[in-house]
Parts: C-alpha cells; sequence; structure tokens
C-alpha cells in the first residue's frame, strides 16, 4: 500500500454503540493498526432531530472501555477537523454549490405529501419507490415563480442516465449497480443540513480517509457517494462492507437475541479484552483453529481478505464461555473490584468493607472467579459463604448422604473440627485423612458427604478453601444443622 492508510469510525449518536458498531469500529482499528495507519472517529449528526450528545457521550465512553483509542478526531484533535458534521456546516457549502452551478444538482421544491404520493403510486405498479424528477426541469421562470411563493428547495443531485457503477468491495468484489435504478437524491435538506450521503463524501475525502470499513446495510449507499465524489472529481476512498451480524434463528441481531449494546454487556460484568476478541471473530476467521487472542495477535493476524461474505452469527454462549475464559485468568484484585457494587447493591456486602472484610472477599471471588461467565454472577454464587444454616439439599446430595459412611463423616469431622487448634489448610487436611483412615473411606466418599454438609449439594467451590474461608464456627454450626435435618 503506497497511500497512508487512513481509516475512520462514524457513528451517528441517535442510540448506544451496538454490537454491529463496534465490530465496525474494531475491525477499522484493526486495519489502521496492522498497516501502521490513523485511525479517525468522527461523529455524523446530521440527523439533528434524533443525534443528541448523551448518546455521543456513551458512544465514545464504550470505545474507550473497549480500548480502542484514537490517532484523531473527537477529542483528540488533528488538523483536518472540526470532527462534528455539525460543525463543518460551513465545509459543505462551497461543495453542494458547485454541484448547482454545474447543474450536476438542482433544487427541489416538492412537499414531502407530493413525494409520499408518487411513491405510493409506484409501489402500487410494483415498481421501486423512487423520485422520478418532477423538479429537475424546472425553468428559471418556474423556480422563480416557487421562491416566491415561499417555497424553501432541498438540493438534489442529478444522477447521470445510463451509467453502471461499479463498487470494487475488499471483502465482497465487484458489486454492480445501474444509476437507472437510482433517483435523483437529496444532497441538502430545506434547513440547509447535508444529507448523510454528501457528508461523508466530503468528510472522508477532506479528511483523506483510504479506505472506508463499514457494515453491509451501508452497500447501497456506496454508488450514490461514488456519484458525488465523480462529479466533483474527489479521490476516492477504497471500499469494504462487512456483513450483518444474525441472531441464532438467523434473523437480523435485534433485542429479541439478548442483549444488543455494549453498555450492557458491560453493565454485566463482561470483561472489555473478551468481548472484542468475541467481536474480531464476528466475521473474520483466522488461519488456524486458535479462539483466544490477545490484541496484539488480533492486530498480527487481521486482514480484510479472511473477512466473511456471509453473514456471522451471534452466538451468546460462545461469548460467555470466552469471558469466563478471559476472567479465570484475570488478577482477583480486578474481579473483586468488578464484582464488588454488585455484592453491595444486592446486599451481601457493605458499602466500605473493612481492610480484613475486603481481603476476605477477594479470596472468595479468586475461588468463585472459576464458575464466573461475567461477573454479575457473582451475587448468585455468593451465598453459600453466608449464614449458618444448609437450607436445601439437591436431590443428589440426599442420595449420597443415604449411604452408611456418609453421616459418621460429617459428624466425625465436626467433632474434630471442634478440637483443631488452628483454622489452615494443613491442618484440616489431616483431620480428612485421619477419618478417612479410621472408617476406610477416600476420595468422594469423603470429601462431599461434608460438601453436603456445608452446602447441601454436591457441586460447588473447591472444599478446603470454602471450609478455610467460613470458618470454623460457620462450619460446625452448617454440619450441625444439616445433621440435624438429615437424621431427622
Ligand atoms: N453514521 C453511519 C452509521 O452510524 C456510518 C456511516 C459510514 O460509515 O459511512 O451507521
Amino acid at each position: 500500500m503506497n497511500q497512508k492508510v487512513r481509516v475512520r469510525f462514524a457513528p451517528s449518536p441517535t442510540g448506544p454503540l451496538h454490537i454491529g458498531g463496534a465490530r465496525s469500529a474494531l475491525f477499522n482499528w484493526l486495519f489502521a493498526r496492522k498497516h501502521g495507519g490513523d485511525f479517525v472517529v468522527r461523529i455524523e449528526d446530521t440527523d439533528v432531530e434524533r443525534s443528541t450528545l448523551v448518546s455521543e457521550e456513551v458512544i465514545l465512553e464504550d470505545l474507550k472501555w473497549l480500548g480502542m483509542t484514537w490517532d484523531e478526531g473527537i477529542y483528540a484533535g488533528g488538523n483536518k477537523g472540526p470532527y462534528r458534521q455539525s460543525e463543518r456546516l460551513y465545509l459543505y457549502d462551497g461543495y453542494w454549490k458547485r454541484l448547482l452551478e454545474e447543474k450536476k444538482a438542482y433544487p427541489c421544491y416538492c412537499t414531502e405529501e407530493e413525494l409520499e404520493a408518487e411513491r405510493e403510486a409506484l409501489r402500487k405498479k410494483g415498481e421501486m419507490p423512487r423520485y422520478l424528477g418532477r423538479c429537475r426541469d424546472l425553468s428559471p421562470e418556474d423556480r422563480e415563480r416557487l421562491e416566491r411563493e415561499g417555497k424553501k428547495p432541498a438540493v438534489r443531485f442529478r444522477v447521470p442516465p445510463g451509467e453502471v457503477i461499479q463498487v470494487e468491495d475488499l471483502i465482497r468484489g465487484r458489486v454492480v449497480f445501474e444509476s437507472d435504478g437510482i433517483g435523483d437524491f437529496v444532497i441538502v435538506k430545506s434547513d440547509g443540513i447535508p444529507t448523510y450521503n454528501f457528508a461523508v463524501v466530503i468528510d472522508d475525502a477532506l479528511m483523506e480517509i483510504s479506505h472506508v470499513i463499514r457494515g453491509e446495510e451501508h452497500l447501497s449507499n456506496t454508488p450514490r457517494q461514488m456519484m458525488i465524489y465523480k462529479a466533483l472529481d474527489l479521490d476516492m476512498p477504497q471500499f469494504a462492507h462487512i456483513s450483518l451480524i444474525l441472531g441464532e434463528d438467523r434473523s437480523k441481531m435485534s433485542k429479541r437475541h439478548g442483549a444488543t449494546s455494549i453498555k450492557q454487556y458491560r453493565d454485566k460484568g463482561y470483561l472489555p479484552q473478551a468481548l472484542l476478541n468475541f467481536l474480531a471473530l464476528l466475521g473474520w476467521a483466522p488461519e488456524g483453529e486458535q479462539e483466544l487472542f490477545t490484541l496484539s495477535e488480533l492486530v498480527e493476524e487481521f486482514s480484510l481478505g479472511r473477512v466473511s461474505k456471509s453473514p456471522a452469527v451471534f452466538n451468546l454462549k460462545k461469548l460467555n464461555w470466552m469471558n469466563s475464559e478471559y476472567i479465570k485468568k484475570e488478577d482477583p484484585e480486578n474481579i473483586t473490584r468488578l464484582a464488588l457494587p454488585y455484592l453491595v447493591k444486592a446486599g451481601w456486602i457493605q458499602q466500605d468493607p473493612s481492610p480484613d472484610q475486603y481481603d476476605w472477599l477477594k479470596q472468595v471471588t479468586s475461588l468463585l472467579q472459576e464458575q464466573l461467565d461475567y461477573v454479575e454472577e457473582v451475587v448468585h454464587l455468593i451465598p453459600v459463604f453466608f449464614g449458618d444454616r444448609v437450607e436445601e439439599f439437591t436431590p443428589e446430595a440426599l442420595e449420597l448422604m443415604k449411604e452408611e459412611s456418609s453421616i459418621q463423616v460429617v459428624e466425625r469431622f465436626k467433632e474434630e473440627a471442634l478440637q483443631l487448634e488452628e483454622w489452615e489448610t494443613p491442618a484440616i487436611k489431616s483431620v480428612f485423612k485421619g477419618i478417612g483412615k479410621e472408617l476406610g473411606v477416600g476420595g468422594k466418599k469423603l470429601f462431599q458427604p461434608v460438601r453436603v454438609g456445608l452446602t447441601g449439594s454436591l457441586q460447588g467451590p473447591d472444599l478446603q478453601s470454602l471450609i478455610l474461608l467460613l470458618g470454623r464456627d460457620r462450619v460446625i454450626n452448617r454440619l450441625g444443622s444439616a445433621l440435624e435435618q438429615l437424621k431427622g
């Protein structure tokens, strides 16, 4: 590549950052990093009614949280700004005025009602709704009359007839459009604000964007944009359109399929590295079988050539698996910090735990870390560390306790626990060893009854650590309560 790589992410601030948007941002980010290029972030807010500063903030916050820092753009600065379209209106003016002068665009006085009636008539005939060119060839006198009537025109681009427009898409290959299927389209609305299709061209050209990498939903906009580049004689970037993301039932990913915004995952305690890893594999396939990638490995391996033309399927189970892998590897300190707000909110831990409590919690989380798909789940796993009574026994646990030796093991363990001088792992281990020898049981028959006596279940965190962290009093109380219930 001789031209400097410059790519951009250009969200419309009309809602939160979604999975699809974050993936587009990531592919751009990876492409920039891989080729030593620039990653630019700018805001496309020409849809004045739906754009808000709050959405803008949320999107940028989520991008940062995911670790996609940008080299240039909104808040990062650069010499090709401003980076918010609403602040660039003065830059667009000259370009659309030039198109008007060169008759490559014209003022259109049609009202929304007239346009809708036209579209409806076409739909009825089974044709594609499009603009048929009512204002295309108005005489100067007609225009003057309409202006005098106080009508404010929009500006429409005059689509050249009979042209074949070929998009050489870096992912999809050649995609052909015919200009005759595209009606003259609005480039500036009657309030003077350019439309997306126009502003995006001027922005990409002035910002010297080399590759436009975006979602497939924009592919049908591309021929329109290419016509504008040509009409203004601007250098065209290369295009790459990433396939849609589908839910598991193969319909377009939507709220029905689970959380769609990055913020929702963040709020549940997904780790940013895991989400990034997951997003990278939504449509891009590495050469080998590897699934877990560090960021630098992703940069190393990424190429547009391995981005698939077919849609990607969003698989929540896979995301959960991936996140659980990242959680297991994470520093317990970090998981504790992330877990704390959920535990406080659910009332398990007080707002500002003492250093001792925090230390205890850290040991607890480092145990539970093995079982978490996402950090918020800690709320459902932590109850085992609280309370002096076993509330419930699973059917499998009850089955196990029918074995003759099971009750004996629990009784003996309780007695020995009372005698223990120090509550440390080696001492607890030797208690188990002694009981095993005495009763002639080992393995599961030795450990599982104690687990059931403490938790009512055959599953749960590592037993030795559980005993240690529950503390002597709680262990004795629980075993006592369990024996009462089981023998009663
Ligand atoms: N603002 C558009 C969106 O949020 C992006 C358009 C583009 O990348 O060209 O979908």
